[in-house]
């Protein structure tokens, strides 16, 4: 069994934005999907960990924000890289909107948003799946879709953009492959999670310098 055929499928990249209690958070999720046309339902799928999931199981409601090619790496950092429990991942952002539902939405680097109430939630155990149906959305731009693979080719900054230091030369490393983080030792533990992205040790690649 090759596991890299997993490597095959497409994914987008979207922002799922919610609001509770005066408060608005989102994440970056590859997850979005149409399951159904008539009536119109989406189903996306979200870490436990991530203060989105909480909100989301307790209000029901979200926004997802289709990122699209002309999106810059600071939209992946605001949204990815950071907790909502420690910050407000909407503060000094230009370019967002409240949909109909009270929810955020993105208007800069994306090009369309989904809002949709939840109907079904499945447990997978580190994740829950959502099933809702599509309260409403909008197309915002013509540019393409984001792919994970455009990103990591066009986005996401090249990590031998950073200098080897002497000292470095040689060393071992692993790095998160989602957001470059470098775990210093080797090897990795296993229960290890990306302290920024928050992805586990099966996400990071062995890389001598
Ligand atoms: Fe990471």
């Amino acid at each position: 069994m090759n596991n890299k055929a997993m490597f095959k499928l497409t994914y987008g990249l979207f922002v799922l934005s919610c609001f509770s209690k005066g408060k608005h958070n989102g994440c970056i999720i590859n997850t979005a999907a149409q399951v159904t046309s008539s009536p119109n339902r989406i189903s996306i799928a979200v870490n436990k960990a991530n203060l989105t999931h909480d909100i989301i199981m307790e209000t029901g409601l979200f926004n997802v924000s289709v990122i699209s090619e002309d999106a810059q790496f600071r939209l992946f950092e605001r949204f990815g890289f950071q907790s909502g429990r420690d910050v407000d991942k909407f503060e000094g952002m230009v370019g967002f909107e409240k949909a109909s539902n009270g929810i955020n939405y993105v208007t800069k680097g994306t090009n369309a948003y989904i809002s949709a109430k939840v109907e079904t939630t499945v447990d997978l155990g580190t994740h829950t799946m959502f099933i809702a149906e599509v309260t409403d959305m909008e197309v915002l731009s013509d540019v393409p879709s984001v792919t994970y693979n455009y990103y990591q080719e066009n986005i996401k900054p090249k990590p031998q953009a950073k200098p080897v230091t002497a000292e470095e030369k040689g060393k071992t490393v692993w790095r998160c492959t989602v957001c470059g983080y470098e775990y210093d030792g080797d090897p990795i533990p296993e229960d290890f999670i990306c302290p920024l992205c928050k992805h586990p040790a099966s996400d990071f690649e062995k890389v001598i310098k």
